[in-house]
């Protein structure tokens, strides 16, 4: 949308309006009784957006080189709206182990009570997914990498195997972001943004996007939309097309930064693994260069084995990294993920506590310097 085009926008200001309604009013009798036909661009009813919610769309669109998006009102709503659009009862789905725990506690607990074969495949299975194939596998769940413990997996190989079979392909991209992998472009049919992450990049808000080609996969997802009542707020819009316009700078500075900390971190005698696709010591490294353009700002890491305390410890004594869900943001954060919900997986990584950090805009010295202090405690814990 050029800011020429004061179409929508007879005021001329450089930000977009904030539309917001329910009610959408109708010339006459005929235009209501018709008003399904204005589906899926048009505007019938609050719940499938506003035009505020059709400029995001067409932005996100631009970015993923997507023709369609759909908006929902959060990372999950999304991911569930496209499982929700396509999969029905008697259906396989495949769903990466090392996928969301989101969509993983929707596909254990909802769709497989409603009568769909959920099967977790392991997240490095690549092209050997063909072995898991049957007649009425309707989807695969890709998500490269896991967002906790960074399994790269080689979405060409996979999206190759789906075509081949006729099988639909979803794949969480919030991780690379459409800046560093488009993946409409490498053929998967469903491109899945968490924009509450980096597309809103200031942590104060929740939205979600879809992305796709096919108009008539446009058509269904939009009319889930309306069903599932996924109506995304206008003012949230507004804030992530404000975020959009620093996206691709914060996102190359945050990404160098991190690369910084992570290499950093590799060196450190007590981190046994850096889980980060973008260092050459990972075992994704070399599908990642094929395949990704960059690496963003989120990565795990596995210390020497050590009791909860230490980790306590660990938490405690950081000053710049406040403890917290979520990423992306211009504020770094660190999140723990114990040792008994590795275990718990049917693909397993580790069988030890994963700490995953996000790096947001501060300057990575002084993060390196916490961290180290922060390792400190958790060493003479140890030695203890
Ligand atoms: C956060 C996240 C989601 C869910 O997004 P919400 O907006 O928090 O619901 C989905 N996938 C990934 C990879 C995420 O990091």
């Amino acid at each position: 949308m050029s800011f020429k085009d004061h179409a929508d926008n007879p005021f001329a200001s450089l930000s977009p309006a904030v539309w917001r309604a329910s009610t959408v009013v109708f010339d006459s009798f005929e235009d209501f009784a018709a008003r399904k036909k204005r589906q899926p661009d048009g505007y019938s009813y609050g719940v499938t957006g506003t035009p505020t919610a059709r400029g995001l769309e067409r932005r996100i669109a631009d970015l993923e080189h997507a023709r369609h998006c759909v908006l929902t009102p959060s990372g999950q709503a999304a991911l569930m709206a496209v499982v929700m659009g396509f999969v029905r009862a008697g259906d396989h789905l495949l769903v990466s182990d090392s996928a969301y725990g989101g969509l993983k506690a929707f596909a254990s607990y909802w769709l497989a009570e409603l009568g769909i074969d959920v099967e977790y495949y392991p997240p490095t299975v690549d092209g050997e997914i063909e072995a898991l194939i049957k007649p009425n596998t309707k989807m695969i769940c890709i998500e490269a990498p896991g967002t906790i413990t960074m399994e790269m997996q080689d979405v060409d190989a996979i999206v190759a195997v789906a075509k081949r079979h006729g099988v639909l392909t979803m794949m969480d991209n919030t991780w690379a972001s459409p800046l560093y992998f488009r993946a409409l472009e490498h053929g998967v049919d469903f491109a899945v943004e968490a924009a509450t992450k980096l597309f809103g990049g200031h942590s104060d808000l929740l939205m979600g996007s879809i992305s796709m080609n096919d108009f008539n996969h446009y058509e269904i997802l939009r009319e889930t939309q309306s069903v599932l009542g996924l109506a995304a707020s206008p003012e949230d819009c507004f804030l992530v097309m404000r975020g959009l316009d620093t996206f691709p700078l914060r996102m190359h500075e945050q990404s160098r930064n991190t690369l910084k900390i992570a290499r950093w971190l590799e060196r450190h005698p007590l981190v046994t693994d850096v889980l980060f696709p973008a260092l050459e010591s990972h075992p994704g490294h070399r599908v990642w260069k094929e395949q990704f353009e960059g690496s963003g700002c989120l990565f795990s890491f596995i210390l020497k084995s050590a009791p909860e305390e230490a980790f306590s410890k660990f938490f405690n004594a950081l000053e710049h990294f406040p403890i917290g869900a979520s990423w992306g943001g211009t504020h770094s954060l660190v999140a723990y993920y114990p040792a008994s919900q590795q275990k718990a997986r049917k693909f397993a990584l580790t069988d030890q506590p994963i700490i995953r950090i996000s790096i947001g805009l501060e300057d990575p010295d002084v993060l390196i310097a916490d961290l180290e202090n922060a390792l400190r405690h958790y060493q003479s814990f140890t030695e203890a």
